[in-house]
């Protein structure tokens, strides 16, 4: 436990989630163990030969450091998962014999200032139907976790009391968590105020535009800068909704090549159940790159749950959005702005406003995605859509490398990503 209490800062808006035993995270990650957990393991599964099949219940990767992971079966799921979704850990020694990632998943939890906030992986599936109890109701666990997890990765607080250093704004300003709450206040109120998801998102793509091209706000004090901030953002509503009133521009061939690159990655699954066509050889894995690169003829599965389609369906093809469609995004993109998880030490240390245009890049590729399924199972595949891309947010080391963060300030100083939103988005019909 750590010697001082830490605290927990709640989701405001409506989130539920409650573990439904489907054993999907146990079959589809890896799980890095501390020394401390590696042992424990080790010795809870000392009688447990024949129950795990004789495998062993660790294995070891790394040359100069050795990291422990849980073993997997031949089929990718962990060794100790059992029956109907059930870990053998668990019912054999109890729950708190289960290592802190098995626990944690799918909340993530974001220091903030001196406080944690809490955000959730939509990639279970039971967070991305909203199934279960509401967040608040988790909090006694959420708080034991958050203790565990400081004690586990050696976190203190620095002297003015922070468990992280603030994200910069830009990558050079030296901010604080303050000018962090004003961003992240604007972003959630523009976007609640939108009229619809995608009319928020485009606004606050051009509003990151606006305030990454400003000069001299690190000689602004707080209140200046949350006074200038609100302004651009009033007068960026102002001509993003010129520019909306227009049908949208169909996207040229650099934001289309780039964009199916951050796709393919988005959409990569290498293990587990829903694994594509990795499966299939490192031959198949480089014609599915091409293939990616030219965007013709069929969409190469690189998830399981990537419907079979043509590149071409997603361009052509209208997008059954119903109000239920509207929702579920809503929810999704709300919970990663209130908790944070776009930036910083959690987010591939980026700055806020490449850490927001990440998150942005993500609404057109789940609307890509599910644009490529039939009209009638489109609800539904949104709902996969969401979960295959934020299986990577945060998570996919690539996605927070040089390359990725080069298409995506291509994509956003040139005005591309806002284009995007708009051609693949629901606006567009
Ligand atoms: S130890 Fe248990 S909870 Fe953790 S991944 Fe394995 S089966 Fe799942």
């Amino acid at each position: 436990m750590v010697d001082q209490p830490v605290t927990l800062t709640m989701l405001p808006v409506i989130q539920n989630w409650d573990c439904h035993v489907c054993g999907s995270c146990c079959k589809e990650y890896e799980v890095r163990l501390s020394e401390k957990e590696a042992k424990r393991v080790s010795e809870l599964s000392k009688n447990m030969g024949p129950e795990l099949g004789y495998l062993q219940p660790l294995r070891y990767s790394g040359w100069l450091t050795r990291v422990a992971f849980l073993n997997h079966t031949s089929d990718g799921a962990c060794v100790f998962l059992g029956q109907g979704g059930r870990c053998k850990l668990h019912e054999k020694h109890g729950y708190d014999s289960k290592p802190l990632p098995c626990r944690l998943f799918p909340w993530v939890l974001v220091p903030r200032g001196d406080k944690w906030t809490v955000g959730i992986r939509f990639a279970c599936p039971s967070a991305a139907e909203n199934k279960g109890r509401p967040i608040p109701a988790h909090t006694p666990e959420l708080e034991e976790f958050a203790s565990e997890l400081v004690v586990r990765e050696g976190l203190n607080r620095g002297a003015d009391g922070t468990w992280a250093k603030a994200p910069s704004l830009d990558g050079k300003m030296k901010s604080t968590w303050d000018h962090f709450e004003v961003v992240r206040q604007i972003l959630l109120d523009g976007i609640e105020e939108s009229p619809t998801l995608e009319q928020g998102i485009f606004r606050a793509v051009h509003w990151i535009s606006s305030m990454k091209a400003g000069t001299g706000m690190d000689k602004l004090d707080i209140k200046q800068f949350g006074d200038l901030a609100k302004i651009l953002w009033n007068q960026t509503v102002l001509e993003a909704e010129k520019e909306y009133a227009g049908a949208p521009e169909k996207a040229d061939s650099l934001s289309l090549l780039l964009f199916r690159q951050c796709a393919a990655i988005h959409t990569r699954k290498d293990h587990g159940p829903k694994q594509g066509i990795a499966r299939r050889g490192p031959l198949a894995r480089f014609l599915a790159i091409i293939r990616f690169s030219v965007g013709k003829g069929p969409v190469p599965r690189l998830h399981g749950w990537v419907p079979e389609a043509d590149f071409a369906k997603a361009e052509e093809q209208g997008i059954n959005w119903s109000a239920g469609c509207e929702e579920i995004l809503r929810r999704y993109y709300l919970v990663k702005i209130n908790s944070g998880q776009f930036a910083g030490s959690v987010h591939y240390r980026m700055s806020v406003w490449d850490g927001f245009a990440s998150l942005v890049l993500t609404f057109p590729i789940i609307c890509w995605i599910t644009r490529l399924a039939e009209a009638g199972s489109q609800r539904d595949t949104l709902v996969r859509a969401i979960s295959i891309v934020d299986d990577h947010f945060g998570f996919n080391r690539v996605l927070g490398g040089m390359t990725q963060r080069v298409f995506l300030a291509i994509l956003l100083n040139s005005g591309r990503l806002g284009k995007l939103v708009r051609w693949y988005g629901p606006g567009r019909g």
